[in-house]
């Protein structure tokens, strides 16, 4: 009697526990939290973040519409490794890594990404002999068919694809070299530097869709941030935010001056959070006119970002 009386209540009690889960499940209310919508920055040489080794050079990890975004690998692979552990990053759940330009206050952490995530997809700028690696036609050279076999290439006869050699020959990289979508709502931005020092460096930026505009995150700007804007003018029309190095490192006052006040005035930027080769008297330049909008974005920084759902991209 006991027996039967328990295993009514049990069925009654399990009916409403599934009734109740059901409701909870149909409202939302049992579904996994939503996904952040971040940007934390790993490598950088300024910042108060206790634990954290400073250092020249960027890396920053972007988390939008559930992806895990690498962007940049920093300076030195055992202090972007000791950055990483110290900030809980675990590198074997990115999804894809961007990369954006050779230089090698961007590139050295590299090595340490392949250690713990051999495979991971990391797209580069695509450059002629470029360091991420390049390919030609094996008929891509002047031929002299006169001369003895013994002083032409191959012999005279060439492979059908030249490979030209990366210092990471087993890395799973995608060149790009024009804008690209990488998952909905992210872009890849490629330019080409016009800058003397840097003439014809490639540079990759990666521009967020969301509700309140882009996020565009920068490594470099070696191209000019302005350029790298009007690259990105068909992924939004209008900038929520910039993320990263402006590269105005060792330009003179006159000229931070026009271009700060072009992004603020023209550009209409609501938001800048710069760092890295962005440069001390630019920080101050940049602050002063952006007041409240200047977002600090020192190592260990974690950067929200606007809602990232489709409808509102
Ligand atoms: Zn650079
Ligand atoms: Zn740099």
């Amino acid at each position: 009697m006991m027996m039967a009386r328990r295993n009514t209540y049990m069925r009654s009690h399990c009916g409403i526990c599934l009734l109740v889960v059901g409701l909870l499940a149909r409202s939302g209310y049992a579904a996994q939290p939503p996904s952040p919508s971040r940007v934390t920055i790993l490598y950088d040489a300024f910042g108060d973040r206790a634990g954290l080794t400073r250092d020249w050079g960027f890396a920053a990890l972007v988390e939008y519409r559930g992806h895990r975004i690498l962007f940049d690998t920093g300076n030195n692979a055992e202090i972007f490794a000791a950055n990483i552990r110290a900030l809980h990053v675990n590198l074997r759940t990115i999804d894809f890594v961007v990369v954006s330009h050779r230089h090698g206050d961007h590139t050295a952490g590299i090595n340490y990404l392949l250690q713990v995530n051999p495979r991971v997809k990391i797209y580069a700028p695509r450059e002629g002999f470029g360091v991420f690696g390049a390919a030609l036609p094996g008929t891509f050279y002047r031929a002299d068919t006169a001369l003895p076999g013994r002083m032409r290439y191959f012999g005279g006869q060439p492979p059908g694809e030249l490979r030209f050699g990366t210092p990471w020959p087993k890395a799973n990289v995608m060149l790009v070299d024009s804008l690209t979508e990488v998952v909905p709502g992210a872009f890849i931005i490629a330019t080409v530097s016009e800058t003397p020092g840097t003439l014809e460096l490639r540079e990759l930026s990666l521009a967020l869709q969301t509700s309140e505009g882009m996020v565009l995150l920068v490594g470099c700007s070696h191209p000019g941030i302005e350029t790298i804007l009007t690259a990105s003018r068909p992924v939004a029309d209008r900038v929520h935010l910039i993320l990263g190095g402006l590269h105005l490192v060792t330009t003179p006052d006159t000229e931070i001056e026009r271009i700060t006040t072009s992004l603020h005035d023209q550009w209409h930027v609501r938001r800048i959070a710069p760092g890295h080769c962005t440069g001390e008297p630019a920080f101050a330049a940049l602050q002063r006119i952006f007041g409240e909008a200047y977002v600090y974005a020192g190592l260990g920084t974690i950067i929200e970002l606007p809602s990232t759902r489709r409808d509102g991209a």
